[in-house]
């Protein structure tokens, strides 16, 4: 590829390699909503995009420019969320989808930076697979509570908590507001229960965006959790190049 593993740095021309030697892409996308007092509203897609593009290029893979947009409007709330619609979020990605797929690509890795967008990613993965498109989707946050379940709490590794301000210190030190970290009490509604889903937004649960705890974030655990999902993430595009036919179709009937 010369080099060249972005899709908006490359002309049409490279491009054109590409697709011709090639049947995978990568699409970060994210969302732009807020993430407390301490980190950056673009948290989601600014991470989505570093750890896609570094897997992009380990593995010689092309990478999409990042959508940064995402289902969010249950932090709408906080000043600066930007959501869209399920519908308009599932409509614009299936589309970017299909037009990786007019060149040929057939195997398309979603490195999703927002975890409100999974069930729409989950509707249309299996949609595009009917289509002969076999779309995965990796959360790094769900990799890491697997691979390094030592590192953080489960208070930690809730939104905006210690676990995300890591990965944003190792990554982006000059957006953190370290002093501005919390400890924050989540409230609980009253009618909870177990097996009970109730239609809550962010700020039923806190008044300052952060679920669970963030003071004990550090650069040193972002990079650990950085390093963790993005060698687990070469492995499984390494893996996907390899698959065809029956390990990508969808099955007829039994
Ligand atoms: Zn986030």
């Amino acid at each position: 590829m010369g080099g060249k593993f972005l899709l908006y740095e490359m002309s049409w021309v490279e491009a054109k390699e590409y697709f011709a030697r090639s049947n995978i892409a990568v699409l970060p996308v994210g969302s732009t909503e807020q993430h407390g007092p301490a980190n950056p509203l673009g948290t989601d897609h600014l991470v989505a995009k570093v750890i896609a593009e570094e897997v992009a290029k380990r593995t010689e893979v092309l990478c999409l420019p990042t959508v940064p947009f995402g289902v969010s409007s249950h932090h709408r709330q906080f000043w600066g969320t930007i959501s869209v619609s399920p519908r308009v979020f599932k409509a614009y990605v299936k589309d970017v989808c299909l037009a990786l797929y007019y060149y040929g690509v057939r195997k398309i890795v979603v490195v999703n930076g927002h975890g409100g967008n999974l069930g729409v990613l989950s509707e249309l993965a299996r949609e595009l697979r009917e289509k002969g498109i076999f779309l995965s989707v990796f959360q790094w946050w769900t990799a890491s509570a697997k691979l390094l379940p030592e590192l953080f709490t489960s208070e930690e590794r809730l939104h905006a908590s210690a676990e995300e301000t890591s990965v944003n210190l190792a990554l982006f030190p000059h957006l953190v507001a370290t002093s501005k970290t919390v400890d924050e009490e989540t409230r609980k509604h009253p009618a909870r229960a177990e097996g009970v889903t109730l239609p809550l937004d962010t700020v039923d649960f806190t008044s300052c965006g952060v679920w669970g705890k963030s003071t004990a974030a550090s650069a040193d655990k972002g990079e650990k959790v950085l390093k963790a999902v993005i060698e687990e993430l070469v492995w499984h595009v390494e893996a996907l190049k390899k698959a065809e036919g029956s390990d990508l179709e969808s099955k007829s009937l039994v």
